[in-house]
């Protein structure tokens, strides 16, 4: 058997906690998308699911009228990412004053791209957050929030080192974040490295992994160039020759991604953050794998 196979007997799961993140939708069509998403995922229990804000606050409405829907209509509690980009220091802040009304506790606050696209220097707006040290700062001045942060394995693309992203994360846990969850990487080697560095500079907050399973592998491979994840070779390999066969493609998918999350289990980690693409399936199907089982009390209305 080669030595990175799925190895198919272990001792029992010890119990895990996950999260889920979903992105607004666009579309009536992908509203209902994201609903069939976030109505068979919910029963699994998830600690927070957590929902994006587009490039540039483009999707600041249909951000907040998906966190605000979950609320009215789950148990499930909501996390609103919230960035710093082209926007006012007041028109942040009354953003997010209209979370803590709608009853949201959790914002995942960050700082944004740069507006001419990855790659270009970012610029703060004259009057907004310059940073989203900044922004934890803003956000802790207006109600008792918990607040996630961003931590990248692989370091961030704009970064000069992995030490330099680390003092960046220290300076928002001074700031008031509590717990960071981490870009995507295929590489565990590259988070459990990051830990031991963060843990050894004195970082003790809940550092979660973020695990993408590979829906499409092109488009996960194109995504991960511009945010600095590295694609290992095997992986490519593994879904080399599928690119007209999604159905064995989402087979390979969920073998990786269960590979990923239990060698991650066997090295301790107890917590999970799922970029699900607003679709369960091959989350549910990780999940399951994990030892998590539906709970009838906790599924959407
Ligand atoms: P930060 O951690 O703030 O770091 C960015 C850079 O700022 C650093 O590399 C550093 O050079 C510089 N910096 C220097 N000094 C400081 C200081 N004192 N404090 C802070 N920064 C300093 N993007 C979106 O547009 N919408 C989303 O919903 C979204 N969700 C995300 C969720 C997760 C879990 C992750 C990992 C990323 C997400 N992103 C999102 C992407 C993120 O906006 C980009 O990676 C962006 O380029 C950096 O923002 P950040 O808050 O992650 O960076």
């Amino acid at each position: 058997m080669a030595a990175d196979a799925i190895r198919l007997s272990r001792a029992p799961l010890s119990p895990v906690r996950v999260s889920f993140e979903f992105f607004p939708p666009k579309s009536p069509e992908m509203e209902a998308s994201l609903w069939e998403a976030i109505n068979r995922l919910a029963p699994l229990s998830p600690s927070f699911v957590s929902v994006t804000y587009g490039a540039g606050g483009s999707t600041r409405e249909r951000t907040h009228n998906t966190v605000a829907r979950i609320v009215r209509e789950t148990s499930i509690k909501p996390a609103a990412h919230l960035t710093c980009v082209a926007a006012t220091r007041d028109e942040v802040d009354d953003v997010v004053r209209s979370y803590w009304a709608a009853g949201v506790r959790h914002i995942v606050a960050l700082r944004g791209d740069p507006q001419g696209g990855l790659g270009t220097a970012y610029t703060a707006h004259p009057d907004g957050y310059a940073t989203s040290t900044d922004l934890i700062k803003g956000i802790r001045r207006i109600g008792d929030f918990e607040i996630s942060v961003s931590a990248y394995p692989e370091k961030h693309p704009e970064s000069a080192s992995i030490d330099a992203d680390i003092d960046v994360l220290k300076a928002k846990i001074d700031a008031g974040a509590t717990r960071a969850i981490t870009q995507f990487f295929f590489e565990n080697e590259h988070y459990l490295r990051f830990m031991d560095r963060a843990r050894a500079r004195g970082v003790s907050i809940p550092i979660v992994p973020g695990i993408v399973p590979v829906q499409n592998f092109r488009q996960t491979a194109g995504f991960a160039k511009k945010t600095g994840a590295s694609v290992p070779q095997w992986l490519a390999d593994r879904f080399e020759g599928l690119d007209d066969d999604a159905a064995t493609r989402r087979l390979i998918a969920a073998a990786v991604a269960a590979e990923q999350v239990l060698d991650l289990v066997d090295h301790g980690v107890s917590d999970f953050h799922f970029y699900t693409m607003n679709r369960a399936d091959l989350v549910y199907a990780t999940c399951h794998l994990l030892g998590l089982r539906p709970r009838p009390e906790q599924e959407a209305a």
